[in-house]
């Protein structure tokens, strides 16, 4: 088996396509190479290694040693070094790299293969021997890290503790003969804490980090990653060895990374940052402020210290060029580190942008006008659920800010919540309800848990590309990093700003999309949706082919549907209308009266709220379809809880307390969601289905009247299991139809259908097609029965299962396609035998679930309807599905 791919000197083994074998990080330097990038030369040991080492009681394929020899050999002989040699030597890094970019999860060793011989060689060669040594001293150090797990606070306080014996402040301070007294020191902790010499064998070495990258695959950081991220455990990561480049070499020497375009915004221009006399990691570090590569961003950031156009201008020059040439190449926005050594640019790597929702519209839309992808393509790339991002709230900018602290705008959008500065702390205070705000000085993947549980994240320390940015960039959590006027004290738990000093608990407001750190909680808008959002959403408009409906029933949530583009309400819960105020009394009159009289008595309370609750809903959705659903109550919702409630329902029923309580207890269920709910409320009380269409068919002729449109409502049953209810109610429905009809000369237009909720309705319905002039999937009851899991009690036991893989995610979010949609399958397909012009919906939460509705799609539903902040989703979703 072919284990190891090279590449380096405008040539390479693999290439772009190969990732699932090669890892991004290796592809992409393959093709890189194959385009004549100037490329250091390296190789990908490939991710079948990885399967291979996990399979096999972590221990690597016989033949790997031999290729890994050979493919050392090719690179020094590009390079015109040799990997050990005493004289001239070949200095390599290590780096992980998955098929998914998983940022900052995995471990990075530079400067591998420098030992007490090679370090004088290098010294020799590059002419500066506290180059050499401080490269020495950080490859003892990362090594011991992640290779020999011997932290970094050893290695620290070597530094410092020397540093402060010399009244040294700054590393540049350091001679080469103080870097040489710091390695010698570094040498003799390593051996103190492992009883054993740092390895001076480069092979040993080389060796050593392979393992810690194919170990680090598992470490707890990177399972939690994979986790939250859904990247199964079994794609493994390539690791990647290449010959190191220099940007420590003095002032001719630089390194940075870079976005093509910029990944906040979108805007088309370059947006990065370098250090010049730096290595590697000192940019992403946060650890000394970086430098702006364009002139252009470093006048607008009114920085006196000087771009890299201005420092370099044919390294620049070179480096803007080789940007558009990988835009273009890829199609895409490109996220590049490079490295300059004595004034020689070298490409490290590049990747597709991670970048905000906002910035991947804009982006999409104008690669689109550009002609470098199709409206199609751009449709495809935006990530339906990254629209929740477009639809955060921003400042109030009439609200008074008081504000503490400016850093970098890091991740936009604006959020408010208790400070907690520990991210354990955040996830508890998230699970118990609470919103927080997670301040750091700095963040490491350590705090991914707490920044996912955080409404927002702040620090104080590192850059635009810092890794709190990048990642709540990734989550479209708004950030605010690099506040450099605040002070975080951990021990004490608190925080410091222009003179006002807060402590953990203390609520603060931060604004992501401007930098500033407010105090207190400040008023905040809703979104507007930017014109690209609209260009693209008409882009998919195009190409879909469901309708989008919503569920609404408060006149605030339809009005937000329509404003985001749905077609119609595909369920509006009546019950919900009826918690309110003073309803919620008749409600409950009209569950506990003992007879029909004292039913009717109830309903007469609620028959002219219900009819003013549909004109307006009418009203709001005038020409789009409503459907109404009847009462579907879970009784024990309603039934009066406290002394105070039952006192109040029986003043209003002029009943006496104790008789109502004895009510209440009779109507107590076991499994009220198996109980007396849906359509056998109708059946059992026929009044109350009839009050509902009376308010129904009024209300249409009403608000018909009231805007000229025609409206023609859908009215639903609920929670059938075969034809012979949903004729009895129909009937009823009719009939009420016929009375208003003729009562008010009006001529109604209606359709009366169900909704699919039991498994059993699934398998009678080409009977009840017969009747019903619609479905409705409620496909949360019917993952409930379907599975014989309670909605409300799942998420208790549901953890294992998901982790176990027994199910590939929780049900009540993602369809169950195997089960539940086989008998939606079974559902349609019987329906529509009967009836074909039947029309079908899915009104369940999945109608608002990506992979969910791409299933609705290849069953041919007619329509999906979802909460009214998911409708763009299920848009974008929906066109995604029909491509
Ligand atoms: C359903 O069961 O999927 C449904 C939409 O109804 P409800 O959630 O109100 O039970
Ligand atoms: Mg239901």
């Amino acid at each position: 088996t072919k284990w190891v791919y090279t590449f380096g000197d405008g040539k390479a083994e693999g290439q772009a396509g190969m990732r699932e074998l090669l890892g991004g990080k290796g592809a992409n330097l393959a093709e890189m190479s194959n385009l004549g990038l100037p490329v250091p030369p390296g190789f990908t040991i490939s991710t079948e290694v990885c399967t291979y080492y996990y399979a096999h009681g972590q221990s690597y394929p016989d033949d790997l040693a031999g290729q890994i020899e050979a493919a050392l050999a090719d690179v020094g002989a590009i390079a015109g070094k040799t990997f050990g040699d005493p004289a001239n030597p070949l200095l390599v890094s290590v780096r992980s790299g998955a098929r998914a970019s998983m940022p900052g999860m995995m471990d990075t060793v530079l400067n591998l293969g420098l030992n007490d011989v090679t370090v004088e060689a290098i010294a020799q060669s590059s002419g500066d021997a506290r180059f050499a040594y401080d490269s020495y001293r950080r490859f003892i150090q990362m090594y011991s890290d992640v290779v020999l797990e011997v932290g970094h606070h050893h290695f620290e306080d070597i530094l410092e503790e020397y540093k402060d014996l010399r009244a040294y402040t700054l590393d540049t301070d350091l001679s080469a003969d103080d870097w040489k007294t710091i390695v010698a020191r570094y040498k003799e902790t390593v051996q103190a804490e492992l009883g054993r010499p740092f390895p001076q064998d480069p092979k040993d070495q080389l060796w050593g980090a392979i393992g810690a990258v194919f170990g680090s695959w598992m470490n707890p950081r990177a399972n939690k990653y994979r986790e939250l991220n859904g990247i199964p455990a079994s794609w493994g990561t390539a690791v990647n060895v290449q010959a190191m480049v220099f940007g420590n070499l003095g002032e001719t020497s630089a390194t940075g990374v870079a976005f093509t375009r910029n990944p906040s915004t979108g805007e088309k221009e370059l947006y990065g940052e370098f250090l010049i006399n730096a290595q590697g990691e000192d940019v992403v570090a946060g650890i000394r402020t970086p430098q702006d590569i364009t002139e252009q961003a470093r006048k607008a950031a009114g920085s006196d210290r000087p771009s890299l156009e201005v420092a370099m201008p044919e390294a620049y020059a070179e480096f803007i060029r080789i940007c558009g040439l990988l835009e273009k190449h890829y199609r895409d926005v490109q996220d590049v580190e490079f490295t300059i050594e004595r004034g020689k640019l070298w490409m490290l790597q590049t990747r597709n942008g991670k970048r905000t929702a906002k910035a991947a519209l804009k982006i999409a839309v104008e690669l689109a006008a550009e002609g470098l992808i199709t409206q199609e393509e751009a449709v495809a790339r935006i990530e339906p659920q990254s629209l929740d991002q477009l639809l955060h709230p921003t400042i109030d900018p009439k609200a008074e800010r008081k504000v503490l602290a400016t850093g970098l705008p890091a991740s936009p959008g604006a959020a408010g919540g208790e400070i907690v500065f520990d991210s354990d702390e955040a996830e508890a205070a998230k699970a118990a309800g609470r919103k927080v705000i997670l301040v750091r000085i700095e963040t490491s993947p350590e705090d991914i848990h707490g920044m996912h549980a955080a409404e927002g994240i702040l620090t104080t320390r590192g850059g635009m590309t810092s890794h709190a940015a990048v990642v709540a960039r990734g989550m479209g959590k708004p950030c605010v990093s690099g506040a450099g006027g605040l002070r975080v004290d951990y021990a004490a738990q608190t925080m410091t700003a222009s003179g006002v000093t807060l402590k953990k608990g203390e609520w603060i407001t931060i604004d992501g999309t401007t930098g500033q750190v407010m105090q207190g909680e400040i008023k905040m808008l809703e979104p507007e949706l930017s014109g690209e959002f609209g260009t693209l959403m008409g882009w998919a408009d195009k190409v879909r082919r469901m309708k989008i409906r919503a569920n609404a029933e408060t006149p605030l949530d339809a009005r937000t549907a329509r404003q985001f583009g749905a077609e119609g309400i595909g369920l509006s819960r009546t019950e919900h209308m009826f918690f309110e105020g003073e309803r919620i009394v008749a409600v409950r009159e009209m569950i506990l009266a003992d007879d029909e009289a004292g039913r009717r008595h109830a309903l007469a309370k609620l028959l002219p709220m219900q009819r003013a609750d549909f004109v307006e809903l009418f009203t709001i959705m005038s020409g789009l379809p409503v459907t109404i659903r009847l009462l579907d109550p879970p009784l024990h919702e309603f039934l009066p809880h406290t002394d105070a409630e039952v006192a109040e329902v029986a003043a209003a029923m002029g009943a006496s307390e104790e008789k109502l309580k004895r009510r209440a207890a009779e109507l107590h269920e076991f499994n009220p969601m198996l109980g007396f709910r849906g359509c056998r409320l109708a059946i059992a009380y026929p009044e109350i289905a009839e009050m509902q269409a009376r308010a129904i068919f009024e209300a249409a002729v009403e608000a018909a009247k009231s805007t000229g449109q025609p409206v023609i409502p859908e009215v639903m049953v609920p929670l059938v299991m075969g034809r012979p209810e949903f004729d009895i109610v129909r009937e009823r429905i009719l009939a009420m139809a016929a009375a208003v009809e003729k009562e008010t000369g009006a001529k109604l237009e209606f359709q009366v259908g169900t909704m699919i909720e039991l498994p059993r309705a699934c398998l009678k319905a080409d009977e009840i097609a017969e009747t019903a002039e619609f479905f409705s999937f409620g496909t949360n009851d019917l993952t409930q029965t379907g599975l014989g899991i309670s909605r409300d009690d799942a998420a208790s036991f549901l953890g294992p299962y998901t982790a176990k893989g027994i199910l590939p995610s929780d049900p009540f979010v993602t369809l169950d396609i195997e089960g539940v949609g086989e008998l939606v399958k079974i559902g349609v397909e019987r329906g529509r035998k009967v009836r074909p012009n039947i029309k079908l919906g899915i009104c369940g939460e999945h109608g608002g679930d990506p992979a969910s509705i791409a299933f609705c799609e290849q069953v041919g539903l007619d329509y999906v309807s979802c909460s009214p902040y998911r409708v763009p989703i299920a848009r974008l979703a929906a066109a995604q599905a029909a491509l």
